[in-house]
């Protein structure tokens, strides 16, 4: 049996275990178990994991308070397929700019994410997106941005990793990991804005795919980042 993990701590994580297990039952490959996700052992027995949206600030302070970040570190080190989304995205990357001082994230890929970038006039909003260069037919899925982070640089072949030109704070991960993966960028908005990457195992987006009732993303992420494993 294959274990997928949704980790737990605070934000859309409900949203993600149903998607989940509506796509792994509907794809009807072999038994997938969905998890929650909130403790080391827990942790241990999933092939794969999935950070949901919520406030990344909280997710990193629980996660640290109940002594899961390390294991949280090594997990993404480990090359187990790993999807964030949103606030997720934001835990998952290896520098944030606009971070809280004393955020911490777990350095799995090679982005700096900027936090809160749409600005507080557009706090929310919908688009269908064209997905199909990397989800077979999938050209109008609707996206739902909330308080949305963007990819706002690709570090992989940077120089230097710790210069912001801005005068917000960044925080960089103290993971030691190095995803040895490319960086392909997924989806870039209009305005140049990326909303999703993907680096090896491990995959990020700005949207909340769990949000809507559509489960093609998640039957996709089962299918190309779980069951390729
Ligand atoms: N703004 C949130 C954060 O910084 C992310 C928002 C979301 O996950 N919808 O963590």
């Amino acid at each position: 049996n294959i274990t997928i993990g949704v980790l737990a701590l605070q934000g859309a994580f409900a949203e993600h275990i149903d998607h989940l297990t509506t796509a792994a039952d509907s794809l009807q490959t072999q038994p997938i178990n969905v998890i929650p996700v909130r403790t080391p052992p827990e942790l241990d027995s999933c092939d794969a994991l999935v950070i949901p949206g919520g406030e990344s600030t909280a997710i990193s302070l629980i996660a640290e308070r109940t002594g899961l970040l390390a294991h949280l570190m090594d997990y993404v080190a480990s090359e187990k397929p790993v999807w964030g989304t949103c606030a997720g995205l934001i835990f998952l990357a290896k520098q944030v700019v606009n971070g809280k001082p004393n955020q911490q994230i777990l350095g799995g890929m090679d982005i700096q994410v900027h936090r809160n970038a749409f600005g507080r006039q557009l706090h929310s909003f919908e688009a269908p997106l064209d997905f199909s260069s990397f989800i077979k037919d999938v050209i109008d899925f609707p996206t739902v941005f909330i308080r949305a982070p963007v990819i706002s640089k690709i570090l992989e072949n940077a120089e230097s990793e710790s210069e912001s030109e801005s005068e917000l704070t960044t925080i960089i991960s103290n993971n030691t990991y190095k995803n040895k993966a490319p960086l392909q960028i997924l989806h870039q908005l209009e305005n140049g804005f990326i909303v999703a990457v993907k680096q090896g195992s491990k995959l990020g987006t700005s949207f909340h795919p769990e949000l809507v009732s559509d489960t093609r993303f998640h039957k996709w992420f089962i299918l190309e980042f779980v069951l390729r494993e």
